[in-house]
């Protein structure tokens, strides 16, 4: 079996970590040079760690690694609310630059047996009589049984194969990010901010290592409505004095960056050229539809889609049937939860109140809001399992033995 993957992102590293594990023969291809940076929040759920952990990567020892153990919510009426994340249980939050943990993924797939090709950009897909070809505009040639179009938001893949999204498709968030330097004692924490005029979005400060914090807003994208003053809205978020009271004096590190965030799984084709090209991460609209994060979709797809591969058997439909059971139920869940509650003043006040009401639902309302479970799991009674609600974050085992071998350096006697 030969797997030709586009796009070495979250989505396309893990399909191909899994591929070669399998025993699948795996080309992994991207138009960029590692590392590079993606836009983003850089925060990693529950979810996501999981995943990490089980492709054997530790992104604890990345230099911007940031552990997150409270989440500070403030709602559109000012109150601020602190969510805790259990402790003494492995991690269930946390910050790292895209830069770093995409080049690390790209470098284990590599060092798990897949031939990487950077700086080679896709122009070419088309059905063979036994499979499909790839081409690139450096004129190289790759013939597979299957292609993985990871490829992100403007999935190239997907325009060469007739699976393009309607005309103007610029996906259901906008979202705008910016690194700078505070150094006060909030901006160590994790916020969500909700503000009157981002309603059913937010803008949020996440915390990296020496001091940086990776701070943003998103909005939902009204179809046709031009996002043009997105920039000024950033800069005038970003003066409102509970930020400022939050980042202190920061100073900008690097120039803010605005990208798409596509969050429509459950109304996307999976799959194009009868079934022989499978579509993975952003490339498959598969981000939360109430939080925008992406990554731990993006790494669970590319798990999903090598598994119908390997599986044998009608790939498409074991694909399509894995991302239903998997995701598509929770992005339905998620949608609507940010259109009928985030979308509405009362809805985000109630949500938060309610949520902070007992130390029990904050704890259980920053698990759920760090997919410890998947979003629609209360609606999902197949989904329940011995552990739920009570699970241990991730790399639990590592830290254990990091914890025993400090404390016992020369090992046992
Ligand atoms: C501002 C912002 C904040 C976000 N914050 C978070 C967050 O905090 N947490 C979270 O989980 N998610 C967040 N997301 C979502 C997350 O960034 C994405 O869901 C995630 O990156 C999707 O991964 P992917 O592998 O599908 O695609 P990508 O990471 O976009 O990777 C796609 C790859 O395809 C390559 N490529 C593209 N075209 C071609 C071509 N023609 N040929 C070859 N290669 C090609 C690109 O170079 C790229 O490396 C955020 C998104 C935005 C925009």
């Amino acid at each position: 079996m030969k797997v030709a993957i586009v796009g070495a992102g979250p989505a396309g590293a893990a399909a191909a970590i899994h591929l070669v594990r399998a025993g699948a023969r795996v080309v992994l291809v991207d138009k960029a040079t590692f590392p590079r940076d993606k836009c983003c929040g850089d925060g990693l759920t529950t979810s996501a760690l999981r995943r990490l952990e089980d492709l054997g990567l530790d992104p604890s020892t990345l230099p911007s690694w940031h552990v997150v153990d409270d989440v500070v919510v403030r709602s559109v009426s000012g109150r601020t609310v602190r969510f805790p994340l259990p402790r003494g249980r492995g991690t269930y939050a946390a910050i790292v630059r895209r830069t770093e943990l995409d080049a690390a993924l790209v470098a284990l797939a590599r060092e798990s047996g897949a031939e990487v090709r950077e700086g080679c950009a896709i122009t070419a897909v088309e059905r063979g009589s036994t499979g499909v070809r790839i081409a690139t505009a450096e004129g190289d040639v790759v013939d597979a049984d299957y292609v993985i179009g990871a490829d992100g938001v403007w999935s190239t893949v997907r325009k060469l194969t007739g699976a393009a999204d309607e005309a103007g498709y610029l996906g259901e968030w906008h979202a705008f990010r910016q690194y700078r330097k505070a150094s006060t004692d909030d901006s160590r924490d994790l916020w969500v901010m909700f503000e009157e005029d981002l309603r059913p979005g937010y803008a949020w400060s996440f915390p990296l290592a020496d001091d940086i914090v990776n701070v943003g807003l998103g909005i939902l994208r009204k179809p046709g409505e031009p996002t043009r003053d997105l920039g000024r809205r950033f800069r005038e978020v970003l003066d409102r004095p509970h930020v400022a009271a939050v980042l202190g004096s920061s100073v900008e590190e690097a120039a803010a960056k605005a990208w798409p965030i596509p969050a429509r799984v459950e109304k996307t084709a999976l799959d194009a050229l009868d079934g022989r090209v499978l579509f993975v991460g952003d490339a498959a609209r598969a981000t939360d539809p109430m939080t925008g994060e992406g990554i731990g979709q993006a790494l669970e797809t590319g798990e999903l889609a090598a598994h119908a591969i390997m599986g044998g058997g009608d790939v498409t439909a074991s694909y399509r049937a894995a991302v239903a059971r998997g995701l598509a139920v929770d992005n339905r869940w998620a949608g609507w939860l940010s259109r009928n509650g985030l979308a509405h003043r009362k809805g985000i006040r109630g949500a938060i109140r309610i949520a902070g009401s007992t130390a029990w639902t904050r704890r259980m309302f920053a698990r759920w809001l760090f997919e410890d479970e998947p979003r629609a799991i209360l609606a999902t009674p197949r989904r329940w399992h011995r552990h739920f609600l009570n699970r241990d974050g991730a790399f639990l085992d590592s830290q254990a033995e990091l914890a025993r071998r400090t404390s016992n350096p020369a090992g046992p006697s």
